[in-house]
């Protein structure tokens, strides 16, 4: 049993003491039994929530209308959520009310994939009842029960399917595949925040070909905004991992078909946050500079240090020259990182003269960042007082 197991060991025990069945659920029983990494773990009991809270001394609310109570173990915390069935769903989406059973088979029931619905009890003994293991031997993503019902009931669970063939490196079975062909449609239905989620970490998936063939070819992405097939195809020719989300926006816009002026709108009915989207257009117009111009002071300055990185990581996923090295030393070199470390400020600048702040200020600094930038003066407040007044930059005293 692995660490991460062997530490929730007391919440399952003081679960089963107490008369109630508890067990190791969904992806962490999957990671652990393909030899991955498992981070955190996921318990499912037979206790109601109600239960559960009076059983542990430090809980919070989480969803505890879902079933899913936060208990705090030792430097720990744990979800646990109690065995419940899906049954009332409308209109293609999660359910709007679930009903808590007794039954750990009518939990793992509701689940969608058989490598998702094993649990783990506290002797390390796995409850399989549908396959879940041999599917997981033969690399397989197949749903649970019957695929046109369950991606009926929750189409997101399509999309799912992609997600987990990425991650993993699985193939999706044959009934499987062909309902998400026959029910793409479906999801229309479901919020754009659960589709970005499930796209997103598609591709930041180790075979995010493998996710992205099946997204083409099962016409899922025919249902996502605004995409279109030679983006898509692009972004398989990307050989290199993405390392995150604003990796995989640029590198979409840079490939797909859509105008320049299309770009804000797609990005925003990907429901993507205000400073994602100017992040993602910063590096996209940074891009399109450095397509026919050298990494230059003034471009780092502006741009800061982490969106300058993604500026060359994208190049260099799309093929493009680019230099990571050049663009740390040139930052590590600029004598200023903004405009607040000038070492005259505005305030200074009007003691020298009785004119009110106005226009004038604001360009007469942005003169003298440049200068420091350009390393024509050093940024020393004696050596700026002397420019300017050589320069003789300041407005004259009004009599
Ligand atoms: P990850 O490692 O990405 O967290 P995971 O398998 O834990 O993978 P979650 O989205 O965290 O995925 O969901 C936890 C578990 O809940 C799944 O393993 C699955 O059993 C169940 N589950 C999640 N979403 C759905 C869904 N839409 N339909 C049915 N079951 C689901
Ligand atoms: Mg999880």
């Amino acid at each position: 049993l692995n660490k991460v197991f062997i530490d929730a060991l007391p919440v399952l025990d003081k679960l089963n003491t107490a008369g109630f069945e508890a067990y190791f659920v969904g992806g962490s029983v999957r990671d652990a039994l393909l030899g991955k990494e498992v981070n955190d773990v996921d318990i499912a009991t037979s206790a109601f929530p109600l239960e559960v809270k009076h059983l542990f001394k430090k809980t919070i609310d989480v969803g505890i209308e879902h079933g899913t109570v936060m208990i705090l173990s030792g430097n720990n915390s744990y979800e646990i959520t109690t065995f419940r069935t899906e049954s009332t769903y409308q209109d293609f989406r999660r359910p709007d009310s679930v009903t808590f059973v007794r039954s750990l088979k009518e939990d793992l029931k509701r689940r969608d994939f058989t490598i998702n619905a094993l649990a783990m009890d506290r002797e390390g003994i796995i409850h399989d009842y549908f396959k879940g293991k041999e599917d997981l031997k033969s690399r397989l993503i197949k749903a649970v029960g019957i695929p046109d019902e369950r991606f009926n009931e929750d189409a997101l669970r399509m999309l799912r399917a992609t997600r987990f063939a990425s991650q993993l490196d699985f193939e999706i079975e044959e009934n499987t595949v062909n309902a998400i062909k026959k029910h793409a449609r479906l999801l229309e239905h479901i919020a754009m925040e659960r589709i970005q989620i499930e796209f997103v970490k598609m591709l930041l998936g180790r075979s995010k070909n493998k996710g992205l063939i099946y997204f083409i070819e099962t016409d899922l992405y025919v249902y996502c905004p605004g995409l279109d097939r030679q983006g898509l195809e692009g972004l398989i020719n990307i050989e290199e991992d993405f390392e995150n989300e604003l990796q995989i926006w640029v590198s979409y816009l840079l490939l797909s078909s859509l105008k320049f002026n299309q770009h804000r709108g797609f990005l925003r009915s990907w429901k993507l946050s205000n400073k994602m989207i100017q992040d993602i257009e910063i590096v996209y117009n940074t891009i399109q500079e450095r397509l026919h111009k050298q990494i230059n002071v003034k471009t780092v300055y502006k741009v800061g240090i982490n969106l300058s990185l993604e500026t060359e990581k994208v190049l260099d996923l799309l093929g493009y020259p680019s230099n990571l090295g050049l663009v740390e030393s040139t930052y590590n070199s600029l004598p200023i990182y903004s405009k607040k470390e000038l070492a005259v400020s505005g305030s200074d600048l009007l003691k020298l003269t009785d004119h009110n702040a106005g226009k004038w200020l604001g360009d007469l600094l942005e003169q003298i960042e440049q200068a420091v930038l350009d390393k024509e003066i050093e940024n020393d407040y004696s050596q700026i007082l002397e420019w300017i007044t050589d320069k003789q930059l300041i407005p004259e005293q009004k009599e």
